[in-house]
């Protein structure tokens, strides 16, 4: 009885540890962008010498690009060719990837892990193989790009009965992707390859993985998603569906049903950039009031300001960190772009970039969410804390030139509430404030700024 009293005891726990990581969700650095420098040190090597800072500032995750050599040395990662050359095999132009050699990766991944509790998450590109030879397809009746027989590392051989069309079916029914050769998860081959190679990819012989973001997960069937958790140890993953409906992501998570498989907030993202971009103020701050997948799923979404896919072709140009103040104010997991923090120089050293925020993620923001006021200027939410985090109020402004306040009703009664990140057209810190013994106070931000306040003394 005794004994059995400890393992429910011991199964509370754990469950609470559970709890509290969902709530508060991981802090992930995409640590690359589109087309990183090649040179030396290699990016692996680059990225490794941030490590110790990202995790400093609050950083549990590192999400990396994917490892495989593609159609060419240099490709950005998503035309894989062969799935077990990592940076090892003389193939495609060079011996490493475009990120370096599978030695530097294992250095990288090494230097994170040192970090109790710290992840790693590889990106899976498996809806299409680019860089295969030509070969005759009998299921086309021509030449096919899809013998990939020749792989140096002699793992995975493909040919055209691995792909789309082939002698079960002639297509998935989902997407394929800039006509490269459609791989077909169906087959038994292949759906017991792609796990065999992950799970080879979480040995710290070969890599060291912990988490898969997936890419493009519109190209593929649903069970694939589940089957790949199901398969290599239940690891959080996040899919890539990039869409801006909501719904559908939802009713892709749906489908997958595992509470571990999530999915990026893309809707999210298109409402912030409307937001950033319009500078003139006529975004209607009121939609941010529920927005995107965290407003409908938030133990599923993973929220992001900027990827490497719309830095390139659709990014928030002005403005950015007012859409950071709101990804980690908000619940879900959020997402971190290095280019973002490193390049745009938006980490900084004060309490005025994304560093600050990531604090404020860690040590302040917790539980649901309650939107305190909106109007077409001005949004004002309150986290209403959980466990040792007490929650925090995030004020957005949009107006290009005034600043903006409102009287609110806090959770917290006669408590001086600190101004603990903020930044704005105006960089002056936004004075404390006094609740009154029903909670009310007013709550100000600078003009295309934020301010998140907080019970003084965190
Ligand atoms: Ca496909």
């Amino acid at each position: 009885m005794r004994r059995l009293r400890f393992v429910m005891l011991a199964l509370v726990v754990v469950i609470s540890l559970v709890l509290v990581s969902e709530v508060n969700g991981w802090r992930i650095m995409q640590a690359f962008y589109w087309n990183v420098p090649t040179g030396t040190p290699s990016w692996y090597s680059n990225v490794y010498l941030k490590v110790g800072e990202c995790v400093t500032d609050k950083i549990d995750c590192f999400y990396l690009p994917p490892p495989q050599k593609c159609i060419s040395w240099d490709n950005n990662g998503y035309e894989p060719y062969d799935y077990y050359d990592l940076g090892a095999y003389n193939q495609k132009g060079a011996t490493q990837v475009r990120y370096g050699t599978q030695a530097q990766l294992k250095a990288l991944i090494s230097r994170i892990k040192s970090f109790s509790g710290v992840k790693v998450m590889a990106d899976i590109v498996i809806n299409h193989n680019s860089g295969g030879a030509s070969q005759y397809n009998p299921f086309v009746g021509s030449n096919t790009w899809t013998d990939f027989s020749g792989v140096a590392s002699g793992r995975f051989l493909r040919s055209y009965y691995d792909f789309h069309p082939n002698d079960l079916h002639s297509t998935d029914g989902y997407g394929t992707f800039a006509g490269m050769p459609d791989l077909c998860q169906d087959k038994e081959y292949v759906k017991t390859n792609i796990t065999a190679w992950l799970n080879w990819l979480k040995n710290t012989a070969n890599a060291g993985f912990d988490f898969w973001r997936l890419d493009y997960v519109q190209g593929y069937a649903p069970w694939v998603a589940q089957y790949i958790h199901d398969n290599t140890g239940s690891p959080f993953i996040i899919g890539e569906y990039w869409s801006s409906d909501r719904n559908a992501i939802n009713s892709w998570l749906n489908s997958v049903n595992r509470a571990n498989v999530k999915a990026f907030d893309f809707p999210l993202f298109y409402t912030l950039k409307s937001m950033c971009n319009t500078t003139g103020g006529s975004f209607n701050m009121a939609n941010l009031s529920g927005a995107g997948l965290v407003g409908i799923n938030p133990l599923k979404a993973v929220t992001f300001v900027e990827n490497h896919d719309t830095d390139v072709s659709d990014p928030i140009i002005y403005d950015k960190m007012m859409a950071y103040a709101y990804t980690l104010t908000a619940e879900g997991d959020s997402c971190v772009f290095w280019k973002d923090y490193y390049v745009y120089n938006l980490r900084r050293t004060d309490a005025l970039g994304i560093r600050q925020l990531l604090w404020v993620n860690w040590r302040l923001a917790g539980g649901t969410t309650t939107v305190l006021y909106t109007s077409s200027d001005l949004y004002i939410a309150q986290r209403n804390g959980y466990g040792s985090n007490p929650g925090l109020i995030v004020v957005i402004n949009d107006h290009p030139s005034s600043w903006l306040g409102a009287t609110v009703s806090t959770k917290w009664t006669n408590t001086t509430l600190h101004c603990y990140a903020w930044n704005g057209k105006d960089t002056a810190q936004p004075a404390q404030k006094t609740t009154d013994s029903s909670g009310r106070t007013d709550l100000w931000a600078a003009p295309r700024g934020y301010a998140v306040y907080a019970p003084v003394g965190y």
